[in-house]
């Protein structure tokens, strides 16, 4: 594994509505070829950390007024989100947002836009059929007649196919029976694993999130409190009391 760093936030302030301080000094960075996990109660800021990478604040009236985040060593904070795709980072928002009225294979073909080879295009939905089986099967299905899980493979799915090399996955395993977030993260492993994705993703669930990542980085109020390799964290006193309700 390379420790190459793909992604870096350095010391980034969210402000909300120009008063609500929401992210008072946050740092990460996300090596390639990792699973790197954010971690962090409810409202802890983790979403608005992919957002502030992914330069999604602005419709929420949000904005970064210190720090700075850089890929591959450069400057991306000014980039609109359609050019950071370019670049290869893409978030899957939280809550999966389908298009509803359309079939699973043309919410999964909606993520190819950047691209314009139909021959490339069409090898690309093969590989995400061939992690995502179930997808394959309901694939002219109408997305929002699909489940919770098989609409979270689409989100995942969509995003694959805009050839990205880091993927922001915001809270994979909301809503989702435990027996279905096992099965998302493990895809997301194999997808790490064999494709060489690399992720930063957004979880509530550390448990299960950090069985399956390499670092994890938890989010009290706006701040990193602890960081450290996932094998690290799962036995750290704290983590088990406050994270894993083993005390
Ligand atoms: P969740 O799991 O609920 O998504 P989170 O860790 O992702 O939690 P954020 O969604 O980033 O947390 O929210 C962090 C804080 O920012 C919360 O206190 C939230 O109320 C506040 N916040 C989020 N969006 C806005 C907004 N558009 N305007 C004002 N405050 C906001």
């Amino acid at each position: 594994r390379t420790q190459e760093t793909l992604l870096e936030v350095n010391n980034i302030e969210v402000i909300y509505n120009h008063v609500i301080l929401v992210l008072k000094g946050v740092s990460l960075s996300v090596p390639k070829g990792g699973i790197t996990a954010l971690l962090g109660g409810n409202g802890a800021g983790k979403t608005t950390t992919l957002k502030a990478i992914s330069n999604l604040l602005h419709s929420e009236r949000g904005e970064v007024t210190k720090g700075s985040i850089n890929y591959r060593g450069e400057r991306v904070q000014d980039l609109d989100p359609a050019a950071l795709v370019k670049k290869g980072v893409i978030q899957v928002m939280e809550g999966r947002h389908c298009f509803e009225h359309l079939t699973v294979e043309e919410n999964l073909l909606t993520g190819a836009y950047t691209r314009n080879s139909a021959a490339e295009t069409a090898q690309d939905l093969e590989m995400v059929y061939n992690y995502f089986p179930r997808l394959k099967e309901r694939r002219r299905s109408q997305a929002g007649y699909t489940s919770g899980g098989e609409q979270q493979m689409v989100a995942i799915g969509r995003a694959l196919m805009s050839r990205p090399e880091c993927i922001l996955l915001d809270e994979p395993s909301m809503g989702l029976a435990p027996q279905l977030v096992e099965q998302i993260f493990s895809i997301v492993k194999s997808l790490n694993e064999e494709q060489g994705y690399t992720f930063l993703l957004a979880e509530q669930n550390t448990n299960v999130a950090l069985r399956f990542a390499h670092y994890g980085y938890i989010l009290e109020s706006g701040r990193v409190v602890m960081d450290g390799p996932a094998a690290e964290l799962r036995e750290n006193p704290d983590v088990k009391e406050f994270y894993l309700g083993m005390s």
